[in-house]
């Protein structure tokens, strides 16, 4: 008998990945995500305090989740949480495959020793940006409604995006360390009827966090099974994530070049040259005098 848990394109459910699935006679989309591991992998990144590391992995599922519909290789999405507390922001940039990359405004908060997510996200404001090759990027903006990432994204999906939602997130942090990270995205298509709302918000009641799932073994196809309850789903299809920057040299060039004349004359008076950091990644790029001046020349042509 194949196992009723088996999903096209998932080779290894105890790495990172991404299920979908259908259910309630097609008119539910549900969607899970494991991690975990890209969690860990920003985690070594920003060295974050348990807040700020727990609201980035929230905000990272939440946006994988919701770039699932992204189609051509080279779409991507770009989410950003302008925050009143003092986590400052988030921002995080999808592409089409489940790869992400990401960064808190602030990573270290002082006195953060227990999780707020709340408390550090406070007011502000959710912006998913979604560039799929048409003449302008588009999307929309919400007022965050908790500060809690998973409430303000199924708030962005009911207001921005007219499609009724349960976005629910979470990191489990256990001695100060990531022990397991994920959430689900289930909506409603086009079609159903109040029954199936119903339904929904009864399933939701109660449902213990995501995390406790995966703490107790769980894979995301399950998770999503049991939260479902329907026999007839049916698992559409499964892909690793990971978190992975495409930063390089060049692309470092192409944004110092975007600078003024004035602004890149005195960067070339430097002559130890400069340092410049990936916000992404942390990875390094040195600029030396020549390179800067090469692109002042550049920019008069
Ligand atoms: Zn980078």
């Amino acid at each position: 008998m194949a196992d009723p848990y088996s999903v096209p394109g998932i080779t290894d459910i105890n790495k990172d990945h991404f299920v979908k699935a259908s259910a309630l006679r097609g008119f539910v989309k549900a969607c899970a995500i494991r991690s975990t591991d890209l969690c860990r992998q920003a985690q070594e990144y920003h060295n974050m305090t348990p807040s700020v590391m727990c609201a980035l992995g929230r905000f990272m599922t939440g946006s994988l989740l919701l770039s699932e519909n992204m189609k051509n290789p080279t779409d991507t999405q770009t989410t950003i949480i302008k925050a009143e507390g003092p986590i400052g922001g988030m921002t995080c940039v999808c592409d089409s495959s489940f790869n992400c990359r990401a960064y808190p405004v602030v990573s270290r908060i002082e006195g953060d020793e227990s999780v707020n997510v709340k408390g550090a996200v406070a007011g502000g404001t959710l912006s998913v940006i979604r560039d799929i090759g048409l003449r302008e990027p588009y999307g929309g903006q919400v007022e965050l409604k908790t500060g809690g990432i998973g409430e303000d994204f199924t708030y962005y999906l009911m207001a921005s995006e007219q499609t009724p939602s349960i976005v629910a997130l979470g990191v489990l942090i256990e001695k100060g360390k990531i022990k397991h990270a994920g959430g689900m995205m289930v909506q409603l298509m086009p079609g159903y009827d109040e029954k199936d709302v119903d339904y929904l918000e009864k399933r939701a009641s109660g449902f213990p966090d995501y995390t406790y799932f995966l703490d107790e073994g769980f894979s995301p196809a399950q998770i999503l099974d049991l939260f479902l309850g329907d026999p007839d789903m049916k698992y559409i299809e499964g892909a690793p994530v990971s978190f992975r920057c495409n930063c390089s040299k060049e692309k470092m060039s192409a944004g110092l070049a975007t600078l003024g004349k004035a602004d890149l004359e005195e960067l070339a008076s430097d002559e130890k040259g400069i340092d410049t950091e990936c916000r992404f990644c942390n990875s390094k790029y040195h600029f030396e005098p020549a390179d800067i001046r090469a692109l002042l020349k550049e920019n008069q042509a």
